[in-house]
């Protein structure tokens, strides 16, 4: 015997807790650089330095190459789904790169002018915490116009705007005011508005794949500024900073590349349970459409081979059925017989009461036949007052049998009563049968016809066999 017992959801409760606890781990990760910050902190010695200018030219000459390179990519992508997010993502990473750059240019100078060297680092790092705040907040916005997008002179402009406070430093870093406090000050201001961010993106649930990258990246941003407020030029407090902040930059770009490679929209990547559940309702959707596909087929096959006014097969579809049925026969060597139907004076019948009556007539006239036939037995309207019947494995005695039943009916059947005078008509019919009058459609229809007119000759109401 098998065993049909289900192995079941786990309760809600399990469920709950494996969620808080992903979010506890994620948050953990985040925090990562923090435990790194307290353990130098707390157990290095703050005097120990490491002084190697070409290090720190070669490394912020790469950091700028490839803040470049993520600030086109994050461009193609705002350009592309024209969401604002992506557009303060883009300034941020540019305005980052034309500030910091100069932080890496000037490292020859530390020695000599020593806040020339140092202030570009916090004001590239308020630069950009100002833009991704501006970017969190402007999260879910309608997406930018076409137009809007596609401007060369918004971005020349912030290009501009980047250059002046590469300007401003400078004049900071040569005038009286220029001492460790405003460099502190920025990066201070640096710290306030990443924290900021966090909290905006904690308080608003905002909780896609993507802008967890966007928090975690963030969190890494927030944390290097404090590293940078706790370090000194060169110590390695100072260098965890780089690092810490760079780490950030990396998993950033990660998501940025992320929504490139798929919908180029920070928003719209979704996380697994919301990709399942578009799935399911994708997936119903599409076979709610095949069914209503496999019923609009359905419904044009029918029409394609059917009679309007009587609802009877049409010659094309009869043709179809003569063909199925004279491949049977040539198989298995079973006749079949066709009746050919043509409503005797049917002029008269339209002149005399009109050509509603008429039409009226016509469909009585198939239900009539319906009627007398067997039930696998088609009637196919052929013509305005022609119709033609299938008598499958039926020979020519049968089929007479048949065409006299239908011809009788006919005769006494009323189809309309019209000012007070019925209307009765009658068919004539000639009868063909596969083999003996040919084999191929032409001659059978032929058949059929020349023995209809022979009955139409005879006097009309009448069924021909020869
Ligand atoms: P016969 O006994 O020789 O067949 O005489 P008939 O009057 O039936 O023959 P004929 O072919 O001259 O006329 C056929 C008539 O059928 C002419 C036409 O007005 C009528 N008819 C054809 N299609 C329709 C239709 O859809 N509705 C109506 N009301 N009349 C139709
Ligand atoms: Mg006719
Ligand atoms: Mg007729």
């Amino acid at each position: 015997m098998t065993s049909t017992m289900s192995i079941g959801e786990p309760p809600a409760i399990v469920r709950f807790i494996t969620r808080t606890y992903a979010r506890l781990v994620l948050a953990a990760f985040a925090l990562v650089p923090a435990y790194l910050i307290g353990y130098l902190y707390f157990f290095q010695d703050r005097t120990l330095t490491f002084e190697n200018h070409p290090f720190h030219e070669v490394a912020i000459a790469a950091a700028t190459l490839e803040g470049l390179f993520v600030t086109y990519v994050t461009w193609q992508c705002y350009r592309s789904s024209g969401e604002p997010l992506l557009r303060w993502m883009t300034l941020g990473f540019l305005g980052f790169v034309l500030i910091y750059a100069l932080h890496g240019a000037f490292t020859g100078l530390a020695h000599h002018n020593m806040w020339l060297f140092l202030a570009y680092g916090p004001a590239s790092r308020l630069a950009m915490s100002i833009l991704l705040l501006a970017g969190l907040l402007s999260y879910r916005r309608p997406e930018d116009p076409v137009e809007r997008r596609a401007g060369l002179s918004y971005w020349l402009l912030w290009v501009a705007a980047f250059l002046i406070v590469d300007v401003l430093v400078a004049l900071l870093a040569h005038s009286t005011m220029a001492s460790i406090a405003p460099l502190r000050l920025m990066e201070s201001a640096a710290l306030t508005l990443s924290t900021l961010n966090i909290a905006v993106l904690m308080l608003r649930r905002i909780r896609s794949p993507l802008m967890m990258i966007y928090g975690i990246s963030v969190t890494s941003f927030a944390l290097s500024s404090l590293a940078f407020l706790l370090g000194s030029p060169w110590n390695h407090m100072w260098w965890l900073a780089h690092v810490i902040f760079a780490s950030g930059f990396f998993c950033l770009s990660y998501g940025v590349v992320q929504a490139f490679l798929t919908t180029r929209s920070f928003a719209t990547i979704y996380s697994h349970e919301e990709l399942i559940a578009r799935l399911a309702d994708a997936k119903a959707r599409t076979e709610s459409a095949l069914q209503e596909l496999q019923r609009s087929n359905e419904k044009l096959e029918h029409l394609a081979a059917t009679d309007p006014l009587t609802g009877a097969a049409n010659r094309r579809h009869f043709i179809e059925r003569v063909e199925a049925e004279m491949a049977h026969a040539q198989r298995d060597g079973a006749p079949f017989s066709l009746l050919a139907l043509d409503l005797d004076n049917f002029k008269w019948v339209n002149d005399a009461y009109g050509h509603q009556v008429g039409d009226k007539v016509l469909k009585g006239f198939v239900l009539a036949c319906l009627d007398a036939i067997r039930p696998y037995d088609g009637v196919a309207r052929v013509g305005g007052e022609e119709f033609m019947v299938l008598l499958s494995r039926t020979s020519l005695d049968t089929a007479l049998a048949i065409g006299e039943r239908i011809r009788a009916a006919i005769a006494s059947t009323t189809f309309a009563s019209e000012a007070g005078r019925n209307v009765s008509i009658t068919v004539s019919i000639g009868i063909s049968q596969y083999g003996t009058d040919g084999d191929t459609i032409d001659a059978l229809l032929r058949a059929a016809d020349q023995r209809l007119y022979h009955a139409k000759r005879h006097g009309r109401n009448r069924v021909a066999a020869v």
